[in-house]
Order: structure tokens, then sequence, then C-alpha cells
């Protein structure tokens, strides 16, 4: 397993390389934005550990420019900023999950496991319910022949719901899964991001797809 770690502070890059390599792993290290997203382009890793404040290229910059160019690798942010928008915007640029310094090591290493794990699960076949269909190796998903343009959030929620079709899922449930962070930064935040994908997957079409259940949550299931 490779991973990228892309930290200015030299004492932290340093901790967490020969930490994460006592596991096992390979470590790279980058000191600034510019050059991680250059290593990130050219060579294969399983994870890359990002901080958010770096010279050359910001944290944020580097995880938009990875993900437009269609790399999928896992990102851990790490963030001394702890302010919702900050995290919220990592996660929707597509972050899988982000970790606010000072962390304890055991921390980290637990978040290095799940992501890893989760990424390995992620390359299997496309999958669907109904005309929806996802490609889970690229983070694709279409309703009939019509791809979806979706944020990484949404793609996770929608993705999330075709696999638990027809069961009601709480807005606990849609938050542990496809957010995988310990905080929920805002009390209604799933029910803003399932407005977003409503407006995507359902609004087009006359047949609706995601319906809510009062007082549960939500179901992804067909209704005329
Ligand atoms: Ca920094």
């Amino acid at each position: 397993m490779n991973i990228l770690v892309v930290e200015d502070e030299k004492n932290i890059a340093g901790l967490i390389k020969r930490g994460l390599e006592s596991d096992g792993y390979n470590v790279v290290v980058s000191h600034n934005g510019a050059d991680g997203l250059a290593l990130a382009n050219t060579r294969k890793f399983d994870l890359l550990i990002l901080d958010w404040l770096l010279p050359k290229k910001d944290g944020l910059a580097v995880l938009y420019e990875l993900r437009q160019a269609g790399n999928h690798m896992p990102v851990l942010m790490l963030t001394a900023k702890d302010q919702a928008d900050n995290i919220v915007s990592g996660l929707d640029t597509g972050a899988d999950d982000y970790l606010t310094k000072p962390f304890e090591f055991a921390e980290l290493q637990a978040r290095v496991r799940t992501l890893i794990r989760r990424a390995n699960q992620d390359q299997g076949a496309e999958f669907r319910h109904l005309d929806v269909r996802i490609d889970p190796v690229n983070h694709k998903a279409w309703r009939g022949d019509a791809g979806i343009t979706l944020s990484e959030t949404e793609y996770r929620i929608l993705a999330y719901f075709v696999r638990n079709a027809e069961t009601v899922l709480s807005r606990q449930d849609i938050f542990d899964n496809c957010w995988n962070t310990p905080v929920n930064p805002f009390s209604n935040i799933v029910d803003v991001y399932i407005n977003y994908l409503r407006k995507k997957v359902d609004e087009p079409f006359p047949t609706k797809f995601i319906h809510s259940v009062r007082g549960q949550g939500y179901i992804f299931e067909e209704r005329k």
C-alpha cells in the first residue's frame, strides 16, 4: 500500500511517515501543493493525506484538480480550520474524510485503515436499481441513458440509496455512511444534500425515486 502525504510542517509530515511506515505502508512525502499534485498525477497511490494550508497550491485546489482529472483515490484532509463551512467545502470537493489538527496518531491510523478498506470495496462492478445505474470505480451515475453530474457527496448518497433501495434510511444512517466523519457540522446537512440530489435525479423525470418517510428518514423506491 502506497500513501502520499502532502504536508508542509516537516515535523508533522515526519511523524506521519514514520508511524505509517512502521504499520507497513510505503510513504512518500511532499512539502508543497504543486509538487504533491504532480506526484499524485504521475504515480499510483492508495491514499492521499493532504494538508489544507500549503505553499504553492492549497489543499483544496490540489483536491479540486485531482477530482477534475478523474482521480478518485481516497483523500484524508488535515485541517487546523475546524469551521463547519471549510469542512463541508472540503468534503464536497471530494475529500473522503478529514482530521483536525492536532490529532492523536491512533486516530489517523484508524481513519487510514477505514479509507483504504472502503476504497477496496469500491472497486466492484456497476450496480443499479430501477433505471439508476452506478459506476463505483469512476464515481459516475446515470438515470436511463442520461448521465447525472454529481458532487462527491451527492455521488456517495446516491450510491448508498441504490445499494439500499426500498429500505428506510434514517438521517443518521445516511450521514454515517456518506460523510464518514464523527461530527455532523450542520443539523440539517442531510436534508440539504438530498434536496440537491432530488433536483438532479428526480426533477427532470415524471417518476420520483427519493421520498421522505415522516419521522424516519428517506427511502429510494419507485412511486408514481
Ligand atoms: Ca500547513
